[in-house]
């Protein structure tokens, strides 16, 4: 679904990612871990084109997103997004969050974009929630609202930049419920995240990131029982 060849990108004198070769397959959770500053958040951005590679190629279902005319539109279209601090929009009700994006990129009727909203916030278990703004939700049902936003554009794929990072603990599991409901449906989901639980239970394969390159990835089981690489074996000494 997603093959990158040779990824490179700095800003300015740092080079934060490089040459990763990686191939997401259609179905695949893969969880990246690694120290801050590796260049996790970078590598997810450059994916959707928040970020402008410096160098190498990137294939989203067989059509090259980094050659000049690409329509980054229609890719992001594709690929949903979830952040640290849930983006949403703080003068829109939570209704209005998740039919914008249809509504306006994908010309759909308000009465349809609002029947797949609430199919959402059921599925989320916020349908009592439609009518309220951002600040009157507590962090998980702020996060929760952000991965039914994604949803509502039916992505191919969705992309977490660690999704429950900065939500108080007691909030972590209402979020990673929903993130595994969506794994239980076969999404093709890349989810950077320091919740070593949820990798080990729903990964299909993690990537340890250090300085700029995949130094070891495998299974679960592997990277945490049995990691080859020094720098893996180091980090994971540090968070588990
Ligand atoms: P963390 O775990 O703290 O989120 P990360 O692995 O996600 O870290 P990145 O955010 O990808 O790391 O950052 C990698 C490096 O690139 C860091 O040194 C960071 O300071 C730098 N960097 C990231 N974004 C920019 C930017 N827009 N301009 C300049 N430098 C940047
Ligand atoms: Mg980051």
């Amino acid at each position: 679904m997603i093959k990158v060849f040779n990824l490179d990108k700095k800003f300015g004198d740092l080079h934060v990612l490089k040459g990763i070769n990686e191939h997401i397959k259609k179905g695949e959770v893969v969880v990246i871990i690694g120290p801050s500053g590796s260049g996790k958040s970078t590598f997810l951005r450059c994916l959707n084109l928040l970020e402008e590679p410096t160098g190498g190629e990137i294939l989203f279902e067989g059509v090259s997103i980094t050659d000049n005319n690409k329509d980054i539109n229609k890719l992001r279209q594709k690929m949903g997004m979830v952040f640290q601090d849930f983006n949403l929009f703080p003068h829109m009700t939570v209704l209005e969050n998740i039919t914008l994006a249809p509504i306006k990129v994908k010309k759909m009727q308000k009465e349809e974009a609002e029947k797949i909203a609430f199919d959402l916030l059921e599925r989320v278990g916020l349908k009592d929630k439609a009518f309220s703004y951002p600040k009157q939700l507590s962090g998980g049902q702020k996060q929760r609202i952000a991965i039914a936003r994604a949803l509502a554009m039916s992505p191919d794929v969705m992309l977490f930049d660690e999704p429950t990072s900065a939500l108080d603990p007691e909030m972590v599991g209402e979020v990673l419920e929903v993130m595994k409901d969506l794994v239980a449906e076969g999404m093709t989901m890349v989810v950077v995240t320091h919740e070593m639980g949820f990798a080990r239970e729903v990964a299909t394969r993690v990537l340890f990131m250090d300085k700029g390159q995949v130094i070891e990835q495998g299974c679960p089981k592997k990277i945490f029982n049995n990691p080859e690489h020094s720098r893996t074996k180091e980090f994971l000494a540090k968070i588990l």
